[in-house]
């Protein structure tokens, strides 16, 4: 629940392009098939797929 609110919130902000990798790595803790890590201009941690 948590997290679609987080992963709803990042994509409201980054306006869904969510496909897209930005740089800055994947946090080791990501989610298998995902790429996880912090926006630093946001300070927001969101998701790839
Ligand atoms: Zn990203």
């Amino acid at each position: 629940m948590m997290k679609a609110i987080i992963l709803g919130l990042a994509i409201a902000i980054l306006g869904a392009p969510a496909a897209m990798a930005h740089g800055g790595g994947c946090r080791k803790n990501s989610p298998p098939g995902q790429c996880c890590h912090m926006d630093n201009s946001t300070g927001v941690v969101h998701c790839h797929y």
